[in-house]
């Protein structure tokens, strides 16, 4: 294929250079809009465009009737009013026997000089009315010479401007007329198609040039809904060649340690001490990741399951098998209570096992820490367990072959990556997460990771009944949990923790344990309490009172959303739930429904509350399913707002969205994938303009690789 230099690099003309705009006002638009060639001015979309293409019959002006276009003559022109009330009123009549009053307050002197009585105009503005009588106030106006004068054969696009270009005479309507002047310079070859023929043929895609011209100056709707189209479609296409372009070259380059046996330590531990069976779910993974990690490729695993299916297991007879082929494993945590917690459950699950397990806090005492760190370097610790402790520098170990990360959103990129460097082949990599992820987050966001997803409960489990009760309920709900607590069950109250007034919270926090004290007296009641401001150890004596039932209650801040496991506990109480997120509730509500007993969620709300804050508590109360929830909140708070994703360029788009365009998304992503794998050095002569795209600046952007 022949590229015609000259036409493709057209695009990347300075602005300045376009006529009507110069150096002053180049400036501006780097300054203001980033706009610093000819292709960063076609990017730049209008927000709405103004229908300039019929002219509407004055006789048929209606209340409803909004922007208007009108053609007709001046009838009358007067100045009435005096100072500030000082105006010009114009009459403008037309062939369909209408009348319609034109007002200006400022401009006067430019309307005299220019419109006089019997002239026939074009009128453009918005509709209002004044004592019954259609007005314009301060409409566009322009002299038309003949009677045969047609309307505009496009849209009119209005852009997205500053105050500082309108001061140098860029409003949004100046920039369509650049935007105007640009296109009638520009050959059609230059806007390159990125994807290829075929796809566009059967999808029935707009071509580039098309798309890009009829965004900004289409004809019609219909002809602009097409450009839309077309433009967000590229956007998704592009980016899901890119991740699976990553993905499928990293698979191949990669080189990863293999875990070639499933052997003793696996299969004794799976045949003698696994205290139940496993569900489907568990085992369709444990395949998946079985199939990874012996292909001799670095298995980058995302591992999605609700609360409570059971990531744990599935991580711990993945150590196994890392042990039957002489590897070491680690697994972080993002809290030193998980991390205790996962310590004390693997403890117990290996106590027949000949494996070594070890534990790893910033509170590890010194002489542990050194013994530690030699096991480690001696392979006599096989595994180890511990918080972001473990990826300090002094931390080495003598042959590590996998990471898991439990409750992943807590770890950032650049942490993860110092894991891989301490071994000389990097580890395999499971990544579990703390809360389902929509799916279109997962496809876009973490979409160069492999994924499993685990959507099956273990057996037994009764959804966790959630009700929303006001505060003045507050009596009723104390007696109900003082039932289920001399029942034998345990219960947590949950407040927020409002990260700008610490302060205020903990305040918070202590009056309810003051009020849960009188409601609940010792000695027959006893209460633990968790926040972030205890000593770890504190924090460790607390928690260990609850775990073994010594405590009936738990008084906690948020600390203890992430992964806790108290069985018997089957009552939660969250206070102010409507300052929580959908995500953070009902991975809250996690605690509960672990053990075989009808769990309760209560959710304590002022009465005033947000439209927003009551439709998350009627979500909350509605379903259990951790799944749904997320699509919930993606579709209340938006992509950026979710965590871990805020920084990903991976769903930033600026057509598209992962909320409204889910089954766009799909597509896109089957005719990458399905692309991708046909081609991956994209060599084929129909990937050709795919290739050259991505090699473009155009085509680069600044991500960094999400694992
Ligand atoms: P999560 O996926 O939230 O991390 P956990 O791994 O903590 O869940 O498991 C929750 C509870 O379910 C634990 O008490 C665990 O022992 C139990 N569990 C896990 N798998 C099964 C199973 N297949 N059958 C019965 N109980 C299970
Ligand atoms: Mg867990």
């Amino acid at each position: 294929m022949v590229i015609n230099v000259q036409t493709t690099n057209i695009l990347q003309t300075p602005i300045e250079y376009l006529k009507g705009v110069g150096p002053l006002r180049a400036d501006l638009l780097k300054k203001e809009l980033s706009i610093f060639v000819y292709e960063d001015l076609l990017n730049h979309f209008p927000y709405r465009h103004i229908d300039k293409t019929v002219i509407t019959p004055l006789a048929s002006i209606t209340f409803n009737t909004e922007y208007i276009q009108v053609m007709g003559k001046i009838i009358a022109l007067d100045i009435l009013g005096e100072k500030r009330a000082k105006r010009m009123v114009g009459q403008l009549t037309d062939q369909s026997g209408g009348m319609l009053e034109l007002t200006w307050f400022q401009g006067i002197s430019w309307i005299q000089k220019n419109i006089h009585i019997g002239a026939t105009c074009l009128v453009f503005g918005k509709l209002t009315f004044f004592n019954g009588k259609p007005q314009l106030v301060h409409p566009e106006i322009e002299l038309v010479q003949s009677q045969n004068f047609t309307a505009k054969n496009y849209l009119e696009p209005v852009y997205p401007t500053t105050e500082k270009l309108k001061a140098r005479g860029l409003s949004g309507r100046q920039i369509a007329h650049l935007t105007r002047q640009l296109f009638t310079i520009l050959p059609e070859g230059c806007i390159q198609e990125n994807i290829p023929t075929e796809i566009v043929g059967r999808l029935k895609l707009m071509s580039r040039f098309e798309a890009y011209r009829s965004i900004h100056f289409p004809c019609n709707l219909t002809i602009f809904e097409a450009a839309l189209r077309r433009l967000k479609f590229e956007e998704l296409f592009i980016a899901q060649v890119r991740l699976h372009l990553i993905k499928l070259r990293r698979q191949r380059a990669s080189r990863g340690v293999v875990f070639e046996k499933v052997g003793d330590h696996f299969n004794t531990f799976y045949n003698q001490c696994l205290p139940f069976q496993l569900t489907n779910a568990q085992k369709r993974v444990l395949k998946e990741i079985r199939t990874d990690t012996a292909k001799g490729h670095q298995m980058n695993r995302l591992l999605q399951g609700d609360v409570g299916s059971g990531k744990t297991i599935v991580a711990l007879l993945t150590m196994l098998l890392a042990a039957d082929n002489g590897f070491q494993s680690c697994m972080m945590a993002p809290t030193e209570i998980l991390a205790q917690q996962h310590f004390e459950g693997l403890s117990n699950l290996l106590k027949n096992m000949p494996v070594e397990l070890a534990l790893l806090t910033g509170s590890t005492k010194t002489a542990e820490r050194k013994r530690i760190l030699k096991g480690l370097m001696e392979d006599s610790i096989h595994f180890i367990v511990g918080t972001h402790a473990i990826i300090e520098d002094v931390v080495q170990f003598k042959n590590l072959g996998l990471v898991i990360i439990d409750e992943q959103h807590r770890f950032g990129v650049e942490q993860r990556a110092k894991l891989w460097n301490k071994a000389i082949i990097p580890p395999h990599v499971l990544v579990m997460t703390a809360t389902p992820i929509p799916r279109t987050l997962a496809m876009t966001a973490y979409g160069d990771l492999d994924y499993s997803v685990m959507d099956e409960l273990p057996p037994g489990r009764q959804p966790v009944k959630t009700v929303h009760r006001n505060e003045m309920a507050r009596a009723s709900v104390m007696d109900f949990v003082k039932t289920e607590i001399e029942k034998g069950r345990q219960a947590y109250f949950i407040y927020p923790l409002i990260e700008e007034s610490e302060k205020l919270s903990y305040e918070d926090l202590m009056q309810g344990y003051e009020q849960l004290k009188s409601f609940f007296p010792e000695p027959k009641f006893s209460i633990s309490m968790l926040h972030g401001k205890q000593p770890a150890d504190q924090k460790e004596w607390n928690m260990q009172r609850f775990v073994k039932g010594e405590t009936q209650i738990m008084v906690s801040t948020t600390v203890i959303e992430v992964g806790v496991n108290v069985p018997n506990a089957s009552v939660m109480v969250i206070e102010s739930s409507e300052k929580f997120g959908l995500s953070q509730l009902h991975q809250l509500r996690g605690r509960v429904g672990r053990g075989s007993e009808q769990s309760f969620c209560i959710l304590l709300t002022g009465s005033k509350i947000s439209a927003e804050a009551k439709e998350r508590i009627r979500v909350m109360c509605a379903t259990n399913n951790g799944f749904v929830i997320a699509e919930k909140d993606l579709e209340l708070r938006g992509p950026g707002e979710i965590e871990g994703t805020r920084q990903s360029g991976a769903v930033n788009f600026k057509l598209a969205s992962i909320v409204n365009d889910k089954q766009m998304l799909e597509v896109a992503r089957l005719e990458a994938e399905q692309l991708v794998v046909n081609d991956i050095e994209l060599q084929l002569p129909e990937n050709n303009s795919l290739r050259l795209f991505l090699q473009s600046a155009k085509g680069k952007t600044g991500w960094s690789k999400i694992s």
